[in-house]
């Protein structure tokens, strides 16, 4: 079945311009001009992919974002204005994967695509279950599934890959570069912030007091790392 990729833009020849180069490549395009469409959309059609601008007529593309994170796991890319720092920054915490700055190149938004349903398929690589620290971390590959002390969280596909890349080698220190090339799958002009958001979110829903992390350690100038040793090993 060919992916599905909903584009969310008010302005309707950017919007044509996003659904041609897609639908190029072979990419069902569903579009939607305002929030309203855009959340009853999602919700009917499922779509595997949601390109976002966070401009909205009706809504703030920032609480859009929140809505479809509200039990989903769909990947979400959102345009923003070059100058708005900040509300990239926003949509990364609140769960966005990726961003792409307004103007862009349409055939750079479609590679961005591309990567991002690539990186959702297929099985990940190492075992099926994965112990840590004592059973204080679980990964759980067939159920695709994190626990933390035995209780179950729930990951964006982002979260979902810093954590699996960091718990390929535990104790080896991940620069933010190549984490951000392994959860996304291209190179990529390194910026740290995105990283270091994710790895916020990701050690919320870990339960980490943040003062004293238990499971992922920053190490200064450089990255992070899992800190417990795998069980066994
Ligand atoms: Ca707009």
């Amino acid at each position: 079945m060919p992916p599905t990729v909903l584009i969310v833009e008010d302005e309707t020849k950017l919007r044509d311009l996003i659904r041609s180069f897609l639908e190029r490549e072979g990419i069902t395009v569903l579009s939607a001009a305002t929030g309203a469409e855009a959340l009853a959309l999602a919700s009917h059609s499922e779509p595997d992919l949601v390109v976002l601008d966070l401009g909205l007529p009706d809504i703030s593309g920032l609480d859009l974002v929140t809505e479809l994170r509200r039990g989903s796991d769909v990947r979400v890319l959102i345009l923003t204005a070059m100058s708005s720092e900040e509300d990239r920054i926003r949509g990364l915490e609140l769960g966005a994967d990726d961003y792409v700055t307004k103007p862009f190149s349409p055939r750079e938004l479609t590679l961005r695509v591309q990567a991002m349903l690539r990186r959702g398929r297929g099985p990940d690589e190492g075992s099926h279950q994965r112990s840590f620290g004592n059973g204080l971390l679980e990964i759980d590959d067939d159920q695709h599934e994190v626990r933390v002390r035995g209780v179950p969280i729930s990951l964006s596909r982002t979260e979902w890959g810093l954590l699996n890349e960091l718990a390929r080698t535990p104790g080896r220190v991940y620069s933010r570069y190549e984490l951000v090339n392994a959860v996304r799958g291209y190179e990529w002009g390194g910026y740290e912030r995105v990283i270091d958001s994710h790895v916020k979110n990701l050690r919320r829903k870990l339960g980490e007091d943040s003062a004293h992390p238990q499971i992922i350690e920053t190490v200064l100038g450089i990255g992070y790392r899992l800190m417990p040793r795998r069980d066994g090993s």
